[in-house]
């Protein structure tokens, strides 16, 4: 597969120094595909196409633009089997997770986005004044590369409802269904330079972006480090800046709840996608008295999460991303257990030869402020602690320079809020609560500052005007 061009003005063109980068399946660790790769003049075009698309795109009714962005909908929807595919092959995701996490749900998003149009208040009048809200102009997407057709569609659904027009980068390592979205946006009559696609190197198509004087607004998910780089490059230019950043979220079991039921759910979520997800549940918190309940119900668990082929339905692990993230995750497991952590299950041995596979791998002894406590692994990799008290799990989940995410488990509803409250994190899940995709997802501290999906998602990318009169 070659996808030897980028989306720039309505056109596909060669990339302006002809290079290419090769796309591997981190299962097979064949390579797939070859990807154009965008240079600093590339970006110059893709923001001069955007900024002469603005002023039209800005100006048509929402309304219009919504009926546009339906055809995107429904011409992603046609192809959502080939969606799929390339999301296994180039994630390395199982099809089951790849056709609900990755495909359905980066269709849900932008489901969300469009219906979420209604609801934005495009005009108010506050006493004399009449409040506009209009497109904050050029918006610069980088995407990570761990859901890639999710991410891209989280960002893009606000940005283009809002009537920004976009240069979106995505990942290096995952750049494949960016670009069945392009085409599908294409196929749906987008008109030229509302979308445009430069792919390519991080430090050089990203900060091209980021620095460039005629990009308004710079809508960022990846690391935590890369977003703090991104925000002082963005300074100088007074750029507004959306982070959705890393996580280390706490699954908190109290007292009263289905420990089974709890410590089965968070052990699947804090695995799926390979553990590759920055919300994942990656600190597990029970009562004290019941840790070793845990630890083996948590074993068990893991061992059942069948690991192989993602092409195969009953796959439930893949390979984590590459190579480097494999040898990454290994080595958080390794220094944990020189620091004292045991192993529940899993361990960093690769469990095949073949592919960039990772155990589901579960730790308990660990001190509330070793490396893996603390740190965002994005692998397959959890640790358990115990609590004792309501009190005792709150500190202990606060006990993080990320906010993500969270969950609480409890008998009683009132207790479970009233818990969910006082966690310093922008989701929280009670009981297992089902994922809302039109429900505001973002980060406190070190998580980021960006609120993404339904109208949040799409006031990320507005300018408020106040008219007097
Ligand atoms: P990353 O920060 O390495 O890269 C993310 C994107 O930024 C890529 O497109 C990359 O090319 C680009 N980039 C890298 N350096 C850049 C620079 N100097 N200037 C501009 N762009 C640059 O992250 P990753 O490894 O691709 O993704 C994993 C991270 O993403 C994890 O920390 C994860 O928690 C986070 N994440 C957060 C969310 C969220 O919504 N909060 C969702 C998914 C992933």
């Amino acid at each position: 597969m070659t996808h030897g061009r980028l989306f720039i003005g309505g056109r596909w063109q060669a990339p302006s120094d002809g290079g290419s980068r090769e796309v591997e399946n981190p299962a097979t660790e064949q390579v797939i595909a070859r990807v154009a790769e965008g240079g600093p003049r590339d970006v110059e075009h893709a923001v001069a196409a955007a900024r002469v698309a603005f002023p039209s795109w800005s100006a048509t009714p929402v309304a219009d633009r919504v009926v546009l962005l339906e055809g995107w909908y429904a011409e992603l929807r046609a192809v959502s089997g080939q969606l799929v595919a390339t999301t296994v092959a180039e994630v390395g995701a199982p099809v089951a997770v790849a056709r609900e996490a990755h495909v359905d749900l980066g269709l849900a998003v932008l489901r969300g986005s469009l219906d979420a149009a209604a609801e934005v208040a495009w005009e108010e009048e506050v006493g004399l004044s009449l409040v506009l809200r209009e497109a904050a102009g050029v918006a610069a997407c980088i995407t990570p590369w761990n859901y890639p057709f999710y991410q891209v569609l989280a960002k893009l659904g606000g940005a283009l409802v809002a009537g920004c027009t976009v240069v979106l980068k995505p990942a290096e390592l995952t750049p494949l269904s960016a670009y069945l979205l392009v085409e599908a946006a294409e196929r749906a009559g987008l008109p030229a330079g509302v979308l445009n696609l430069v792919t390519g190197a991080g430090a050089v198509v990203g900060e091209a972006l980021v620095t460039h004087p005629d990009v308004d607004v710079v809508s960022f998910t990846g690391s935590t480090a890369v977003g703090a780089r991104i925000t002082a490059l963005a300074a100088p230019t007074v750029k507004r800046v959306c982070l959705e950043l890393g996580g280390k979220s706490a699954s908190v079991v109290l007292d009263d709840a289905d420990l089974v039921r709890a410590v089965t759910s968070t052990v699947e979520a804090a695995m799926l996608n390979s553990g590759q997800t920055c919300s994942a549940w990656s600190r597990l918190l029970v009562p004290a008295p019941r840790l070793a309940e845990a630890e083996e119900i948590a074993a068990a668990v893991a061992a059942g999460l069948v690991l192989g082929d993602p092409l195969a339905e009953s796959t439930r692990l893949g390979p984590v991303v590459s190579a480097g993230q494999r040898a990454t995750v290994a080595g958080f497991v390794d220094r944990a257990v020189s620091a004292g952590a045991r192993i529940v299950a899993g361990g960093s041995a690769p469990p095949r030869s073949l592919g960039h596979f990772h155990a589901a791998t579960v730790l308990s002894d660990v001190a509330p402020d070793a490396e893996v406590v603390r740190e965002e692994v994005f692998g397959p990799v959890m640790t358990i602690q115990g609590h004792r008290s309501d009190d005792d799990a709150v500190a202990l989940a606060n006990a993080s320079s990320y906010g993500l995410h969270g969950g609480v488990w409890s008998a009683d509803p009132d207790r479970a809020l009233a818990l969910a409250r006082r966690l310093r994190t922008g989701q929280v899940d009670l009981n297992g609560a089902a994922f809302n995709p039109s429900a505001p997802f973002g980060g406190y501290g070190r998580s980021g500052n960006g609120r993404e999906l339904g109208r949040h998602g799409i006031e990320e990318f507005l300018e408020t005007k106040s008219v007097q009169r």
